[in-house]
């Protein structure tokens, strides 16, 4: 049982890490909590702080521990549920109490209180016609952008229109000028939610929708609190159902919270919330300053908000009513943390969700394999959407077989079929898109004549070639030479993938010169806001063809896009990682699912060297649970997640040999821990990346069924850590079930 409680007293960044220890007195033991408000004598004062670990050990000559005074009991602060909330993210993430409290609480740091403005139409329908015909005519697309959107929506957030709409503080003033409209202050539209949710939410769901709707809410009522997995084709109608909940949780006096990945949260989506509740939204994105970001939390603690959306750290929001968390996507990687701790939003969402009763509700067109398998197992709840709204059908797919192109003597990357169907929607004027799939394929080794790509032999997983001409597992560290011809069918057109978007890019305008092309790239999409700047040119029809990486498969409609060319399908099949396969099918179903949104049907091209491969099959065919079938399959015969589970210890040195002592000193205590039944351990093996700016890492993978024994594997590791079997200079970082390779 703790004796000591370490206190935290200011709940402000730059003091989270210094924390007062105080004796627990006896009466208090059974009760105390980390997390907990309590009364500590401070100086000569008495105040209060918060608990954030409960230990055996004394930081100093015990006899000088004064003891805690106690528990406050004027009910449960936010920050006591939320640092809760960070040591449970210790326990089971590895990481130091510090970094788990900064993660959860938000940077206090004072900025001037910004007022609102808004931008209100000042034309008459008739009027604002000719003004936009006039704007088009002298191509100034920015302002007809804008003055679109105002003619929809007639008051418009100043802040949505610079940071979304990408309209610059000088085309407004233009505008202005050319009386089209008028900023004003916010007193003016004190309660815009009555406002804008009466005039223009007029969607009615249908009976799918309001089944799920029902069933979440009749249990929420209920009492019932429990984790739901809502399983929905693209275009069904997910994010109105989520509207709707969250319309119940308010009117209920809760809160809601809704995780998208940054990537999707465009202009077009964060409109819909914006036109359903108004004021009550906030929005967090990667953009806002930390000043700005501590005002949308104090707004939510203040109450002045009840939906927060914005990607993983939104599920910080420090509401007090929380009624339910909702995340879109719930497949995507980005959920993952990839700093210490390295908390999986799900999981975590989960936790805070049991802390605070409120419920979770996990949407995806493709869910990921651990979330579907827990549907399975009865752990969440499935609903599912298997009809798109207004019964639109989804696209038709064909798969081109690209080692026949070859055999043909068509060395281009379109195909043949692919031109054909180009040729005939440029014709027509609708809109193409051509995504090149290049997912985690850096340094993989494939032949174009039989598609097969180069594996380890232990691991089932590609190689990845390393500067040195070797081919290396990133799970056990296996290596060998790169091959000149390919093992499988001897031929010599194995190589590893070159072709970008710039190349392909090339390639287009050469063989269509009449079209307008867009390119949306790591390049293009550098520069401030790049992203939807081109999304928003595509979608005014500014181009023909969007050229591609996975950008260009999230959150957004195009109604006008009628085909969609996935250029080398298969290339994230490679991934010298066990989710590949899953990625593949999740990215190939996603990008198919971009199509036919409008009226006219959509057509989607997948050209593949592997098109026997089940997750392109499956793609093909919109069939999830046949891809979820053989993946499970998969994983049962080499033990990986979610059937077991995976915990990657990743060390890192400046100093080469001493990591190389020290990973073989922990291998040594990790001796009495090998002889667990069920228990694998591989390595100490290279990472991934063996040397990052200068870092040297190595990785030790544990593979067991029981989650709880990595925890306890990690909390040994921990201890010895503190106890200095070490040195200083390696650090040890810890990642369940990691998302990708190290
Ligand atoms: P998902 O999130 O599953 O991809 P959305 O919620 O974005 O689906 O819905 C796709 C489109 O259909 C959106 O434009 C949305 O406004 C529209 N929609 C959704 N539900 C309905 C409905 N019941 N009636 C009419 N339109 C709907
Ligand atoms: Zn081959
Ligand atoms: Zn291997």
């Amino acid at each position: 049982m703790a004796v000591y409680a370490n206190v935290i007293v200011d709940i402000s960044h730059e003091k989270l890490d210094k924390t007062f220890q105080y004796r627990v007195p006896e009466e208090l033991k059974e009760r105390l909590e980390v997390g907990m408000q309590v009364q500590i004598p401070f100086g000569t004062r008495t105040i209060n702080g918060y608990v954030v670990e409960l230990t055996q050990e004394a930081e100093y000559e015990v006899s000088k521990i004064r003891p805690l005074l106690g528990i406050s009991e004027d009910g449960v602060a936010i920050e006591s549920q939320l640092i809760a909330l960070a040591s449970w993210m210790k326990r089971n993430y590895g990481s130091t109490m510090n970094q788990a409290l900064k993660t959860v609480l938000p940077i206090r740091r004072r900025t001037k209180e910004k007022q609102r403005r808004f931008l209100k139409l000042l034309l008459s329908e008739k009027e604002a016609a000719q003004q936009l015909a006039l704007l088009e005519n002298r191509h100034a697309t920015a302002m007809a952008r804008l003055l679109r959107e105002l003619m929809q929506e007639k008051i418009l957030d100043y802040a949505i229109v610079t940071q979304k709409l990408h309209i610059s503080p000088a085309a407004i003033k233009r505008m202005q000028e050319l009386g089209i409209l008028r900023i004003d202050a916010e007193q003016v539209y004190r309660n815009p939610v009555h406002r804008i949710a009466q005039k223009k939410y007029d969607i009615e769901l249908n009976d799918r929708q309001k089944e799920v709707v029902n069933t979440v809410q009749k249990e929420f009522d209920s009492g019932l609190r429990t984790t739901y997995l809502l399983k929905g084709v693209t275009g069904s109608g997910k994010t109105e159902v989520y509207m709707e909940l969250i319309a119940h949780m308010i009117q209920q006096g809760r809160q809601a919270i809704v995780l998208i990945p940054e990537i999707a949260l465009t202009y077009q989506t964060v409109m819909r919330f914006y036109n359903r509740f108004g004021d009550r939204v906030s929005i967090l994105n990667s953009r806002l300053s930390a000043g700005e970001r501590y005002d949308q939390y104090l707004r939510a603690k203040n109450g002045d908000i009840d939906i927060m959306i914005g990607p993983r750290s939104a599920l910080f929001a420090p509401f007090a009513r929380l009624g339910l968390i909702i995340i879109d996507e719930e497949h995507e990687t980005s959920y993952k943390s990839e700093t210490v701790p390295r908390y999986h939003a799900r999981e975590t969402a989960i936790e805070r969700a049991r802390l605070c009763g409120a419920s979770v509700l996990l949407g995806s067109a493709t869910p990921s394999v651990e979330s579907y398998y827990r549907a399975q197992c009865g752990i969440y709840r499935l609903l599912e959407l298997t009809q798109r709204v207004e019964e639109k059908p989804l696209p038709e797919c064909e798969v081109v077989d690209l080692r026949e192109e070859l055999r043909d003597g068509n060395r281009s990357i379109l195909s043949r079929r692919l031109q054909e169907l180009m040729e005939e929607r440029l014709s027509k004027k609708q809109q193409i898109m051509l995504f090149l799939n290049r997912r985690g394929i850096s340094g993989v080794v494939a032949c174009r004549a039989c598609g097969e790509a180069v594996k380890c032999p232990h691991c089932d997983v590609t190689l990845s070639q390393h500067g040195d001409g070797r081919m290396v597992c990133h799970y056990c560290g296996y290596t060998e030479p790169v091959p000149h011809v390919c093992p499988s069918c001897s031929s010599k057109y194995i190589s590893g993938f070159k072709a970008g978007t710039q190349k392909i890019e090339l390639l287009v305008k050469e063989r269509f010169p009449d079209a307008r092309v867009l390119r949306m790239d790591f390049d293009t999409t550098r520069e401030k806001d790049g992203y939807e700047k081109i999304l928003q040119a595509f979608g005014s029809h500014e181009a023909d063809i969007l050229i591609g990486t996975q950008m260009i498969v999230k959150g957004h409609d195009f109604a006008n896009v009628t085909l969609m060319g996935i250029l080398a399908a298969d290339l994230s099949l490679y991934a010298s990682d066990f989710h590949a396969a899953e990625r593949t099918f999740q990215l190939l179903t996603q990008a198919a699912g971009r199509v036919g949104r409008g009226k006219t049907p959509g057509q989607v091209v997948i050209q593949s060297y592997a098109p026997q491969h089940y997750a392109v099959r499956a793609a093909q065919t919109q069939d999830y649970e046949a891809f979820y079938r053989q993946e499970m399959e998969y994983r049962k015969l080499l033990s990986y997640p979610p059937v077991w589970n995976l915990l990657v210890v990743l060390l890192t040195s400046f100093d080469e040999k001493q990591l190389e002592t020290d990973c073989e000193k922990l291998k040594e205590f990790l001796d009495g821990w090998e002889k667990t039944p069920q228990l694998w351990m591989i390595g100490p093996a290279d990472a991934s990346v063996a040397k990052l700016n200068d870092l040297y890492r190595k990785v030790i993978y544990f593979k067991t069924a029981d989650y709880r024994l990595l925890v306890r594997i990690k909390d040994a590791i921990e201890k010895k850590q503190k106890e200095q079997l070490f040195s200083k200079e390696v650090k040890l970082q810890f990642d369940f079930n990691p998302m990708s390779g190290f």
